[in-house]
């Protein structure tokens, strides 16, 4: 088993190339990305994830040069190759290499594509016992639907979360709850589910989905797709988490606060195992 990267069309020794320093993604964060989950040696809902990838490539303007049959055969050849059956496949396409200059010319333009497979490393089942979150303001632009580089504010919640020892934070924007600084956000109020509507902004992630159309339909959960002021999130009975490494992650304290009764609720738990028996089966 060993990680492998991709890069710009081989397969390379990571830090054998060098990404050009006019690169823009490496000057503005003028990309997109993907991660997908490598479960049992296969994608897991790959064909959501490179649904995804275009939509944000259309949304941002950057030419699409890959076609996705290719794009799932090199997915697929990255897993044979790696020997990695757990793990992650990180997927980034940049604008491309230009002198620094804020307008692009899309003509003159060869998007940069980088991919690499790593293990998980960490003890995933752990986070079945509930994690701590903070809550903090939503301070990212309007369009947190489109899978962007630029992750400046998610990257200093996350940091303020961590020191405050949280595993992540929950954001709000103008009292309401939206999403994750790395995830998307669940309440359970009397045994309905709650999460923000996927509109321009929330990330609409591949957990997310899978958890409102399949586990939660399947176990005759009802969701209602809301945005929920901060007073209701505070008084919910369950919180959850949820994104591609973690899947379904119960939140057991908000703010220093229990979140319930400061246990992983019982809806949680049963969307839990309903989504780890998805990802065990399998989806294309
Ligand atoms: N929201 C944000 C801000 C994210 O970064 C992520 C992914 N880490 C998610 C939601 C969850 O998306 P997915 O389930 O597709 O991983």
């Amino acid at each position: 088993m060993k990680e492998l990267t991709y890069f710009n069309g081989e397969f390379v020794e990571p830090g054998e190339k060098c990404v050009s320093i006019d690169d823009r993604g490496y000057c503005f964060g003028d990309g997109v990305y993907e991660v997908t989950r490598v479960y049992n040696g296969r994608c897991f809902a790959f064909s959501y994830h490179q649904d995804r990838l275009y939509r944000s490539m259309r949304e941002m303007d950057i030419p699409v040069k890959m076609p996705p049959d290719d794009l799932q055969e090199l997915h697929e050849i990255m897993i044979e190759q790696s020997g990695i059956t757990d793990g992650y496949i990180y997927l980034q396409i940049t604008r491309g290499v230009s002198p620094r200059h804020h307008a692009y010319d899309r003509s003159k333009l060869e998007p940069t594509m980088l991919m690499y497979i790593r293990p998980i490393e960490e003890d995933l089942s752990k986070l079945a016992a509930g994690v701590k979150a903070i809550s903090l303001p939503d301070e990212r632009w309007l369009h947190v639907d489109i899978k962007t580089l630029n992750l400046i504010p998610n990257i200093l919640a996350q940091t303020k979360a961590e020191k405050k020892f949280a595993y992540s934070a929950i954001l709000f924007r103008d009292d309401v709850c939206t999403e994750g600084a790395t995830s998307n956000v669940f309440a359970v109020k009397d045994g309905i589910l709650y999460t923000h509507p996927a509109n321009n902004l929330i990330l609409k992630g591949i957990t997310r989905q899978m958890i409102v159309t399949k586990v939660a339909p399947s176990l005759g959960v009802t969701v209602i797709e809301k945005a929920c002021s901060r007073e209701f999130i505070e008084n919910a009975d369950e919180l959850f988490f949820t994104d591609t490494i973690g899947g379904v992650i119960p939140i057991t304290k908000l703010d220093r606060k229990p979140v319930g009764n400061g246990e992983p609720g019982p809806v949680t738990m049963r969307l839990r195992d309903g989504y780890e028996k998805l990802l065990h089966e399998g989806m294309a």
